[in-house]
C-alpha cells in the first residue's frame, strides 16, 4: 500500500505545527511520500492564506527537509491555490513542483469581499443571503462554475475537495445531492475534468475536523469519477501532525469497493498509478 498525502497544512497557514513535525509523523507511520501544500497568498489577505512575506521561507524550509530526510521520505513541496477573479498563478513558481487548485470563495461583484463557500454556518448563510439572495441553486452553480472556469484557465495537477460546497450541508439543510440541478453541476464538472487530465483528490480532511462523515467528493462521484476513467488520489489535507493519515483505511476500503485499483501519486518526481 502506498500510504502519502500531498495536501497539509502548518504553521505557515492555518495549521499547526512546524514542517518537520509532520515529517517525523509521516516517518512514524510508514508513509511512502509527503508534500507540503500551504494555502498560496492571495490578494486580500485572508486568517488562513499564507502571507506573501513567507513564501520564501516556506520554499526553503522544504528545501532543507527534502536534504536532510532524502534517504527515508520523498517529500515535495505544493501549494494549494485559490482561483478566483484575477487570482495568480503559482504554477511556475520557482520551488513548487505541483497545485492543488481550490474555490474556497467567490468574490462579490459589488463589494469586491470574498464569500467563502467552506466557512463557518455563519459564513455560508451570510454568502448565501446577501450575495445570491437565498438562492442557493445560484450559489451551487456559481461555485461548480468557478472550479470549470479553472480548470480551462489554470489547471492545477490536483481537484481539491470537489464538493467541499456540502460542507454546511448537513441533513440536506439547503439542498439533496440527487437534486437534477445539482447532479448536472457536478456531471458538467467531471466532463471537464476528465478531459482536462487533473486528478481529484479523496480528502479526509473534512471528517478528522468534525465537519462531515465521509470524504469529500461523495461516493456516487467517485463512482462516476471511475465510470470516466478520472484519477484519484487520497489526501487527508491535515492542519496537525496527527492527522496526516485519518480515516485511510477506510477510504482506501471504500475506493476498492467501488472498484479504483489505483491511486495516482507524485513518486520519483513523475505522476504515476500506484495500486491501493
Ligand atoms: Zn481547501
Ligand atoms: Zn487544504
Amino acid at each position: 500500500m502506498f500510504k502519502s498525502t500531498f495536501h497539509s497544512h502548518s504553521r505557515f497557514d492555518d495549521g499547526k505545527e512546524e514542517l518537520e513535525a509532520y515529517i517525523k509523523s509521516a516517518l512514524e507511520k510508514g508513509f511512502k511520500a509527503f508534500g507540503f501544500s500551504a494555502h498560496a497568498p492571495v490578494l486580500n489577505e485572508t486568517g488562513w492564506n499564507m502571507k506573501m512575506k513567507d513564501f520564501e521561507e516556506y520554499v526553503n524550509t522544504t528545501k532543507i527537509l527534502k536534504n536532510k530526510y532524502k534517504d527515508k521520505l520523498e517529500i515535495y513541496t505544493g501549494l494549494e491555490t485559490d482561483f478566483y477573479e484575477g487570482s495568480i498563478d503559482w504554477r511556475k513558481k520557482e520551488g513548487i513542483e505541483y497545485t492543488i487548485g481550490a474555490v474556497h470563495f467567490l468574490v462579490d461583484k459589488k463589494t469586491n469581499e470574498y464569500l467563502p463557500v467552506d466557512g463557518t454556518p455563519e459564513e455560508f448563510e451570510e454568502t448565501l443571503n446577501n450575495s445570491f439572495g437565498g438562492d442557493i441553486k445560484a450559489l451551487v452553480s456559481a461555485y461548480y462554475g468557478k472550479i470549470r472556469e479553472m480548470l480551462l484557465l489554470m489547471k492545477p495537477d490536483i481537484v481539491a475537495h470537489l464538493d467541499v460546497i456540502r460542507k454546511n450541508n448537513k441533513n440536506c439543510k439547503y439542498f439533496k445531492e440527487d437534486d437534477d440541478y445539482y447532479m448536472n453541476e457536478v456531471y458538467e464538472t467531471l466532463k471537464v475534468i476528465s478531459s482536462s487530465n487533473a486528478i481529484v483528490e479523496v480528502n479526509t480532511g473534512g471528517i478528522s475536523r468534525g465537519y462531515v462523515e465521509s470524504p469529500y467528493p461523495s461516493r456516487w462521484i467517485l463512482e462516476a469519477c471511475l465510470d470516466m476513467n478520472i484519477p484519484v488520489i487520497v489526501n487527508s489535507d491535515c492542519h496537525h501532525p496527527e492527522h496526516i493519515d485519518f480515516y485511510y483505511e477506510e477510504t482506501y476500503d471504500m475506493l476498492k469497493d467501488i472498484g479504483f485499483k489505483y491511486q495516482r501519486v507524485l513518486y520519483r518526481n513523475e505522476w504515476r498509478d500506484v495500486s491501493l
